[in-house]
């Protein structure tokens, strides 16, 4: 485990370093029908095109990259059913080291399948009766591997901040950054990047609105805990920031605001319409704050992450469907 420290931007241009050549400098996408419709200038980082279908591989890599051999050796673990936990297992197939995913029993098959697939161990666990951070420490000591978490953890912040220092290096200063939050692994780190790289630029998170924890945590000054949110953002359904997340969100985070589900529905429907992309649920977070006028942005360069794409063409079928 690395030692308790709030990571910095120089964790952030250490992350780059080690991700270089591996992670996709992903594209970042513009649109004109986006811009005329809210009056600015929008900068889309498309994380959804990332290796594995989200950011989540650039702070899954990163952290194993930044282990020293021999605890490298041992191997690592992660607990999600989502898009950590098959970053992890690939990364981990990559750098030729074993990984163990904890899962819930009743993870979709197709999950399952994708991350044995990257020759991931999966142990399973019954989400309404076993504690899964528990059970993941039990297996990591059992194993002597090492516990990668999908957020509250500074190699993990400092990769997931090295999409938005491409946007920047690509684009330019912005007035405004906005990214989807879950725990705040991506937004911590993006808020680290855009502080060095566009001192003047805004940064806004954006949850679903079911679960609004990071929103009450900052009004508050203190961390904020909820129930389990129900939204189809499956992956900012967290039921608080992490420890290490939100002293950067505090110092460098100007705003959190949420959306609704059928706002995040017509966003996917717009990139799948006018963009001929598919984003996930939880991916179009950002974008929906700022096409539904949540985020006033009129005349202004916006940064715009859209965080990942995996979502199952049954599931995507059925929600665009719907009208
Ligand atoms: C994990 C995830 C998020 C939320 O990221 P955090 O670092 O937990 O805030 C957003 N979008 C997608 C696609 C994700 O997989």
């Amino acid at each position: 485990m690395t030692a308790w420290r709030i990571p910095t931007f120089d964790d952030v241009k250490a992350a780059r370093k080690r991700i270089e050549g591996i992670a996709h400098v992903t594209p970042v996408l513009t649109s004109r029908t986006a811009d005329a419709q809210v009056g600015a200038q929008l900068f889309f980082k498309a994380e959804n095109l990332q290796r594995g279908g989200a950011f989540k591989f650039r702070g899954a890599y990163n952290s194993i990259a930044a282990l020293d051999a021999s605890t490298r050796a041992g191997g690592v673990v992660a607990f999600s059913s989502g898009n950590h936990a098959q970053a992890l297992a690939y990364a981990a197939k990559l750098l030729n080291i074993h990984s163990t995913i904890v899962m819930p029993n009743d993870a979709p098959d197709m999950k399952v399948a994708a991350t044995k697939g990257y020759g991931a161990d999966v142990v399973f666990y019954d989400r309404y009766t076993e504690d899964r951070e528990a059970i993941s420490r039990r297996v990591a000591v059992a194993r002597g591997a090492t516990l990668i978490p999908p957020y509250d953890y500074p190699d993990v912040i400092a990769g997931q901040g090295t999409a938005v220092l491409e946007l920047f290096e690509s684009v330019g200063e912005l007035d405004l950054l906005v990214t989807p939050l879950g725990g705040g692994g991506l937004l911590s780190g993006s808020a680290l990047a855009a502080r060095a790289l566009s001192p003047g630029c805004k940064v806004i998170g954006v949850e679903p609105e079911a679960g609004n924890d990071g929103q009450q945590s900052l009004d508050k000054g203190e961390i904020v805990r909820i129930p389990v949110p129900k939204s189809i953002a499956d992956g900012a359904l967290v039921t608080h920031v992490g420890e290490h997340n939100f002293p950067i969100m505090q110092a460098n985070v100007d705003d959190i605001v949420t959306v609704s589900d059928a706002q995040l529905v017509a966003t996917m429907r717009f990139f799948a319409e006018r963009m001929k992309i598919i984003v996930e649920p939880t991916g179009c977070l950002a974008a929906a704050a700022i096409l539904h006028g949540v985020i006033a942005c009129s005349g202004r360069r916006v940064g715009i992450v859209l965080s990942g794409g995996n979502v199952d063409l049954a599931t995507f079928a059925a929600l665009i469907g719907e009208r």
